[in-house]
């Protein structure tokens, strides 16, 4: 079986199985719409899928997924902005609760950050002004561990990238007024797939914490 014969065939398997036991959960998320209480912006990367590492049911996340699980700062000027158009339709429509950015430890696109690529080079197009939106949590640890290896410096820059994105979800105004007025919260979480933990942000002591 190729890689895509084996997506249609997940899909018959869903169509006869998991879609067939839900029929009346999908029936009603057409009929009702959807109302997602969680938006989550996560990677683009092939092993950090939400729906699987959180066990989410259908109607439950409203996902958005891009190289390294980044947010722009809110911009009025520009062209095609994805990610602030799913947050602005999942915040101002949705009306979700809780905002979350999933960072992830071996992200290539912080790695990318460390590899110095050839900026305009072809294929480093788009790439890199992308990851420059957390130049200042790579410059960081950069500073701060100069003698460490780039891994570790990767697991702490992936950390720090999760932050930046949370200081520009506030420079959103419809967000800031929602988490201003007590109806939305943002969470900063980083999975370790090798390890198979979770952590999560805490705003008190500035730190991160594992999941028990
Ligand atoms: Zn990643």
């Amino acid at each position: 079986m190729n890689s895509i014969e084996k997506l249609t065939t997940g899909f018959k398997s869903f169509r006869d199985g998991d879609f067939e036991d839900r029929k009346t959960t999908y029936e009603n998320l057409v009929d009702g719409g959807q109302n997602p209480k969680v938006a989550l912006i996560a990677c683009s990367d092939s092993r950090v899928d939400p729906a699987t590492l959180l066990q989410t049911d259908p109607g439950d996340l409203f996902v958005v997924r891009n190289v390294a699980n980044l947010v722009p700062p809110y911009e009025r000027e520009g062209h095609y902005h994805g990610t602030s158009a799913a947050l602005e339709y999942a915040v101002q429509h949705l009306e979700v609760e809780h905002l979350v950015i999933l960072g992830h430890a071996y992200c290539g696109g912080i790695k990318s950050l460390f590899d110095k690529p050839t900026k305009g080079a072809e294929g480093n197009q788009f790439v890199p002004p992308w990851m420059s939106l957390v130049q200042s949590a790579y410059l960081r640890v950069e500073g701060t561990l100069p003698d460490s290896s780039d891994d570790v410096k990767a697991r702490i820059c992936e950390k720090s990238a999760v932050l930046v994105s949370l200081e520009n979800l506030m420079t959103f105004p419809c967000i800031r007024q929602r988490v201003g007025a007590g109806q939305l919260r943002l969470h900063g979480w980083y999975v370790d797939i090798r390890e198979g933990s979770l952590q999560v942000f805490d705003p008190v002591n500035q730190q991160f914490k594992a999941v028990d």
